[in-house]
């Protein structure tokens, strides 16, 4: 069959029908209704332009216009084998059931084409039509993407996928690699981006034409793009770059836009093919700019809280902007907004935690109260010389933490309900042996590196003596304690640090107390993040400062995680304060044995002693995850 003379816009105004449960407006697909989508479609099916990448906002409707339409027209007009890759192969069956069965059902020009569903020709990953087929592969599975050649690849969300699928590489490369045969091949990208330095659709994008939509001022037709800076956040108007009146949204996006390539000749000075595509939410039809506004408040807030999800979110999925990472390093200076604390712990603190850092020659441990919104309060940096492969400085950690009381203002007593201890690197088996009989109030852990890793990674038990050992994603613990440190204002998120009311004249500073001194806060600006260049992708890493120590960054990101540790009985916007009963906890605060009674007796409950052999093997498999859980939490 000769390839068809129409373009994609034309087929979907003539052949498309809407489905109701996916689209914002069903019925019959009117091109005019999203004008920004006529030439994204139509670069589609020019057989001149062999890829077309679309950088977009969130529910901008390119799914239908840049997924789902050139499936429905190849079907009709150029039949060829098609493949369409979605983040995972989860989300690939949600795409096949939820998006493609129902235009398959609603537009009649496709009805038959595919034998009825669970028929074969007919599954979930693969239809096959007259003279083509549709295979949907997720880019999590390698084995999804590789198979028969295909002449269009459809690749949705991309920034949602893996950098690598498997040991195989670059997802996007392998599916791409499937075209090779077809001199009549096209490849479609399209997604919402993430965070710059790490996005898919930033590295396909820039090899494109690099275009963006231009509407006419409402005053003088002076054609520009829109930005979110030059909205008036209380009138909701947008200012014109050039007569600087504002108009309302309905007013701009009256006018005829056009696409304006910022990219229309390579480095060499070749006219380049690609096209690409970026579209701002700001032109959405269906998202009004009061809703933006709110988010945009509501993330705004959040951030001075030190939490970065909520601003992420909205550049990424509102703008369609790809996110630049912030607060790389400490800004501000820690030391000289230290304060007077007016009791040992100060009203705020509703629970502690501690971590501990073991060195080659010594111990340091950060002990750190918690309130609301994760507001801290440092307590106490203690610093404990010795080899920690002999006794002596755990029976100190002992004294100093393990056991240690803080009294409240009121006279309560409180102390420290989780420790983490850095078993990674020095004496290792010394670790276990001093955490296993304390916990679940002591647990051991390990940082592991790698961006996007849950703080709370993994949990086993050790060889050795079986004690609980839990992985952490250091450098996401790492992200969220910088940006917390980067909050200036005192309540969520903020970090307290003491000092005493001696002021030395001539430091012209207050000398340091309960071991927060130059160096720990040199400690803390001693780690950044800088980016390096892996599976040929820019990745963040977290780098010291050489010849700086950097324990105390160590031990704060330990302490978090010991506030982080599920099942702890730590809900900071929920709960009481934890004070303990002076008479009975004094007793029992003296007895570095308590808390090992407890969760050994858990771990005993769990894998009683001496069973038979096979009992013991069965008996292992089971209390495995149920004992991991109950011996720490
Ligand atoms: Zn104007």
């Amino acid at each position: 069959m000769p390839p068809s003379q129409i373009t994609l816009s034309e087929w979907a105004d003539r052949d498309r029908v809407l489905s109701s449960e996916s689209s914002a407006e069903h019925g019959q697909w009117v091109t005019d209704n999203v004008p920004y989508e006529r030439e994204i479609m139509d670069a589609i099916t020019d057989p001149t332009v062999p890829r077309v990448v679309v950088q977009k906002g969130a529910q901008l409707g390119i799914t239908d216009s840049a997924i789902l339409n050139p499936i429905g027209y190849h079907m009709v007009e150029d039949p060829c084998p098609i493949l369409v890759v979605q983040p995972t192969v989860e989300m690939a069956e949600a795409f096949s059931t939820d998006r493609l069965q129902p235009m398959l059902r609603d537009s009649p020009a496709l009805r038959g084409k595919v034998p009825p569903p669970g028929a074969d020709g007919n599954k979930l990953s693969r239809k096959t039509f007259p003279g083509g087929f549709v295979v949907l592969g997720g880019a999590n599975s390698a084995a999804s993407l590789s198979g028969r050649p295909v002449r269009v690849v459809l690749l949705d969300d991309v920034d949602r996928y893996p950098v690598t699928a498997g040991r195989e590489g670059n997802p996007l490369k392998l599916a791409i690699a499937r075209t090779s045969a077809f001199w009549n091949r096209k490849v479609v990208i399209v997604s919402s981006p993430s965070t710059a330095g790490v996005s898919h659709i930033e590295r396909e994008i820039a090899q494109t034409t690099c275009e963006h939509w231009y509407l006419p001022c409402p005053g003088c037709g002076c054609k520009q793009e829109l930005d979110f800076d030059r909205i008036d956040l209380d009138t909701l108007l947008h200012s014109c770059v050039n007569c600087h009146e504002g108009f309302e949204k309905f007013e701009w996006l009256a006018g005829e836009g056009e696409w304006r390539a910022h990219r229309p000749v390579d480095e060499r000075g070749n006219t380049v093919l690609a096209r690409g595509f970026f579209i701002s939410g700001l032109v959405n039809p269906w998202v009004e700019w009061d809703i933006l506004r709110d988010e945009y408040a509501q993330a705004m807030a959040a951030l001075e809280e030190g939490d970065v999800e909520l601003i992420k979110a909205f550049k990424n999925t509102r703008l369609g902007l790809l996110y630049e990472e912030q607060g790389s390093k400490v800004k501000i200076d820690l030391y000289l907004r230290r304060e007077l604390y007016e009791s040992e712990v100060p009203d705020g603190v509703l629970a502690i935690t501690a971590g501990v850092d073991v060195q080659d020659q010594s111990l340091h441990a950060d002990i750190i109260g918690w309130g609301k919104g994760r507001e801290n309060w440092h307590l106490e940096y203690v610093t404990i010389v010795g080899d920690p492969k002999t006794d002596e400085p755990w029976e100190l950690l002992d004294e100093a933490v393990y056991n240690r009381v803080f009294k409240t203002s009121d006279g309560k007593r409180m102390r420290v309900r989780r420790m983490c201890v850095d078993s990674a690197g020095h004496a290792t088996d010394y670790v276990y042996a001093y955490t296993k009989p304390r916990q679940p109030r002591c647990i051991a852990v390990r940082g592991m590196g790698g961006l996007g890793k849950p703080p709370i990674a993994a949990t086993t038990f050790t060889k050795s003596n079986r004690a609980v050992l839990v992985s952490l994603g250091v450098d996401t613990l790492k992200e969220d304690i910088m940006n917390r440190l980067n909050v200036l204002k005192a309540g969520p998120g903020y970090c307290h640090f003491p000092r005493s009311d001696i002021f030395d004249e001539q430091l012209r500073a207050h000398e340091p107390a309960n071991g927060y001194d130059i160096a720990y806060f040199a400690g803390l600006r001693a780690e950044q993040r800088i980016m390096k260049s892996k599976h040929g992708f820019k990745t963040y890493v977290w780098v010291k400062r050489i010849s700086q120590r950097n324990e105390s960054w160590d031990c704060f990101v330990y302490a978090v995680a010991a506030l982080l540790l599920p099942h702890n009985g730590i809900k900071l916007d929920s709960m009481s304060r934890d004070v303990f009963s002076p008479v009975v906890s004094d007793r029992r605060a003296q007895t570095s044995t308590f808390g090992a009674q407890k969760a050994s007796a858990l771990v005993e409950e769990a894998q009683p002693t001496r069973p038979s052999a096979t009992a013991r093997t069965e008996q292992r498999q089971r209390a495995r995850f149920g004992a991991i859980n109950s011996a720490i939490y």
